[in-house]
């Protein structure tokens, strides 16, 4: 079986105990890889080598364009190895993959080539002044990031926060989840073969509690902690950063609400409904899992949309025809089932779906559940939505914002001063109006409530990744 090495210097490194774990194909349900198993020597380590890199190295001293031609390279890189990425995403976690090959990669290298033409776009502000100073901002690395990525979208995410670090000058410490190391190893062979000097970008692998992750969150030698995961790891996060004082930015759970009017395009809205929830088998943070319908269209919406969810094909990831995978692992099927074997106590009806063979879970409707219950209030992270009907508008804002989450939400209807309205007042990160999923690379990214602490995307991560200064000159009269 293979061994997937840290990456520390530039150099492939295994622990100085040689203590390894397994990564496990959700799939066979059997270990398909060996990974090193990294705690806080390795972490620090790596810190010491991101530490150098950005101290005495070439890195953060380049020119926008040349740091920028690297990160293309990088870009060009990833998509030649594409294949290979997206095998990777797709044993250690059974996403389908057509997915990992046809979205999440190409996503991965345009997150390199976004963030090398923004930095070098946004480099600087000059503000001319009335009285005769003229000031000027400058972004300036921060210095070394931790970057601290879930299992979920692992080379995308990953590279949605080391892209803007790097393109910042920043050097960086990455540690994948323990669930998903692959990618992440190879991410960063492949930006020492596009020109990246060795300690710019490591790779760490391990767990998190008392253990490599935690280990980078209470280091004083890091200046940045950006981090996606769980809202619980989050506060654990924010807890340990707040020691040093380490800016944090926290990417954290979410529980979408989804809003349908009768005047929606229902063909559309169901469409759009069954991407939000059954996407990568539920487990997306911006996953529309609570979906709320206006009674008029209820009954013909929900028939649609069983039928729809009935109609995906479950099953082997590595299949192209594949639609959903199974589950992450082992912890998290069981996680989400629990969920579905709460739903008659709680109150509640599962219309379609349920378990499904191995560590699948079927496509899973569940209407009637009271606001109060399980499944309606906390994060699955599964393929299973509660359809609520609603009578009026202010109904439906209320309902939706009725969560600890904030991450983002959807409106379906054809009625444009009520699309403004009701994402106006939907508390989210993110309103999504006829559509799911669509991003701007520049607009803000992030949550509100348990859903997160900060943005990013555009100058969101630059203001993140850097350290802004103020420079202000008189100018003498002539
Ligand atoms: P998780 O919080 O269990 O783990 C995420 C990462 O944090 C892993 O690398 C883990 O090893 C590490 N970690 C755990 N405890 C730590 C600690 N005490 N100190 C430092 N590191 C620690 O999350 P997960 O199960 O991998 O991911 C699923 C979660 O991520 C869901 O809640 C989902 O909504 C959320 N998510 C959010 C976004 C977003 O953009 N808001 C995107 C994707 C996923």
């Amino acid at each position: 079986m293979d061994l997937i090495p840290h990456i520390v210097d530039g150099r492939e490194t295994r622990s100085a105990s040689g203590e390894t774990f397994a990564t496990v194909d959700p799939w066979t349900r059997e270990p398909w890889a060996e990974v090193s198993l990294g705690g806080a020597e390795e972490a620090g380590l790596a810190v010491a080598a991101a530490r150098r890199a950005f101290d005495d190295g070439p890195w953060p001293r380049m020119g926008f364009a040349e740091r920028g031609a690297i990160l293309h390279r990088l870009a060009d890189l990833i998509d030649e190895h594409r294949g290979e990425l997206a095998l990777a995403d797709t044993t250690d976690m059974g996403k389908p993959i057509a997915d990992s090959t046809a979205k999440d990669v190409p996503r991965s290298a345009l997150n390199f080539r976004f963030f090398a033409d923004h930095a070098r776009l946004s480099a600087g502000d000059a503000l001319p002044m009335d009285s005769g100073h003229h000031a000027y901002s400058r972004f300036e690395p921060a210095g070394v990031v931790a970057a601290i990525a879930p299992w979920n979208f692992p080379l995308m995410l990953e590279t949605w926060k080391v892209a803007p670090a790097l393109a910042w000058g920043n050097t960086v410490v990455l540690k994948p989840a323990e669930d998903t190391p692959a990618s992440a190893t190879l991410l960063a062979g492949l930006a020492l073969q596009a020109g990246m000097p060795p300690g710019v970008l490591n790779v760490v692998h391990g767990y998190g509690p008392a253990a490599a992750g935690e280990a980078l969150t209470t280091d004083p030698r890091v200046d940045r902690i950006t981090f996606t995961g769980e809202s619980g790891t989050g506060r654990a996060i924010a807890r340990a950063a707040a020691a040093n004082l380490t800016p944090v930015s926290l990417e954290l759970g979410g529980k979408g609400a989804n809003v349908v009017f009768a005047d929606a395009d229902l063909d559309s809205a169901v469409s759009w409904s069954i991407k939000a929830i059954f996407s990568n088998a539920g487990q997306v943070c911006l996953a529309g899992s609570r979906l709320y319908v206006q009674r008029e269209v209820y009954d013909e919406f929900l028939a649609r949309f069983t039928a729809a969810a009935e109609g995906l094909v479950t099953g082997d990831p590595k299949d192209p025809a594949t639609q959903l995978g199974p589950l992450a692992s082992a912890e998290h099927h069981a996680k989400v089932t629990s969920y579905l074997d709460g739903v008659p106590a709680d109150g509640g009806t599962i219309v379609t779906g349920g378990r499904g063979d191995g560590w699948t879970v079927r496509p899973t409707v569940v209407t009637g559940a009271p606001p109060e219950a399980r499944i309606h209030r906390e994060e699955v992270f599964g393929p299973v939505v509660v359809v609520t009907p609603f009578d009026t508008e202010a109904e439906a804002v209320a309902a939706a914002n009725d969560s600890p989450y904030g991450l983002n939400a959807m409106v379906f209807t054809e009625n444009l001063s009520r699309a403004h309205r009701v994402a106006a007042a939907l508390k989210a990160g993110t309103v999504w109006a006829n559509c799911f999923f669509i991003r701007d690379l520049r607009a803000p990214f992030g949550g509100v409530g348990d859903s997160g602490v900060g943005r990013e995307g555009g100058n969101f991560s630059r203001e993140f990744f850097t350290e802004p200064k103020a420079v202000v000159m008189a100018v003498a009269p002539a």
